[in-house]
């Protein structure tokens, strides 16, 4: 039986890899992750309890706040719940999208979820995506892509998202968002995003979600030689 593998997916706000890392993970009989999730989860809370930015209030927070990562039982995708209250839907806003990259900056969270994000990883048979995969999280992950778009192509495709669940803002205010979240998670000193040197770079602006998910297997195929 071929190794269950780790696969890392890492890229910039709406370049397609929450699309692409789910189906790739339902093609392969693999679990999949969403680590933005997670950040945004504490990201939630943090706004809902009013926590103050800060180290010392974030380790406090870190260490009563209990993160729970479910199998959708509608398919391939997956709940997310903070202290028992699934947040899937709430976490999705633009609001706890910047909330997540502001919480994530700091050494204490980051750390909370490595520790979660290995301990998924530890039997293989997944498909982890964020900012830090294949940099941070699984530096020996058996495939990584760093999976890329032009701004003005990412800025339409989370405009598209968000309409479809009802937040319809407008493309320029919604490109100019993620920009600025890049911008933030490519600075920061812990854990910035960033290619690693041995993820194949996709370029998806002009692909398919089926055209990159194919590009992916075909790569993961030529490593099983
Ligand atoms: O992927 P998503 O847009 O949900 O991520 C939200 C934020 O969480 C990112 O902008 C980034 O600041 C942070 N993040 C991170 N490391 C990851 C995943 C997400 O810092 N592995």
């Amino acid at each position: 039986m071929a190794k269950r593998k780790i696969i890392a997916i890492d890229g910039p706000s709406g370049a397609g890899k929450s699309t692409t890392a789910k189906a790739l993970a339902e093609r392969l009989g693999y679990i999949y992750v969403d680590t933005g999730a997670m950040y945004r989860a504490i990201g939630w809370k943090t706004k809902k309890e009013m926590i103050l930015l800060t180290e010392e209030s974030l380790k406090n927070l870190c260490s009563i706040t209990d993160i729970r990562l479910d199998r959708s039982p509608t398919g391939v995708g997956m709940k997310i719940f903070v202290d028992g209250i699934d947040v899937t839907e709430e976490i999705r806003t633009p609001e706890m999208g910047m909330m997540a990259s502001a919480v994530s900056a700091f050494q204490c969270v980051r750390e909370r979820l490595l520790e979660l994000q290995r301990g998924m990883g530890r039997n293989g048979g997944i498909v982890m995506e964020g900012r830090d995969i294949g940099t941070v999280v699984f530096p020996d992950a058996d495939i990584k892509f760093f999976l890329d778009a032009k701004i003005e192509e990412r800025g339409k495709r989370r405009h598209l998202d968000l309409k479809s669940k009802g937040m319809g803002d407008d493309l320029v205010r919604v490109t100019d968002e993620i920009r600025k979240r890049d911008e933030a998670d490519i600075a920061r000193t812990l854990a910035p995003l960033k290619k690693a040197g041995d993820a194949l770079y996709i370029d998806s602006s002009n692909m398919t979600v089926q055209e990159v998910v194919e590009t992916m297997l075909k790569e993961i195929k030529k490593d099983e030689g």
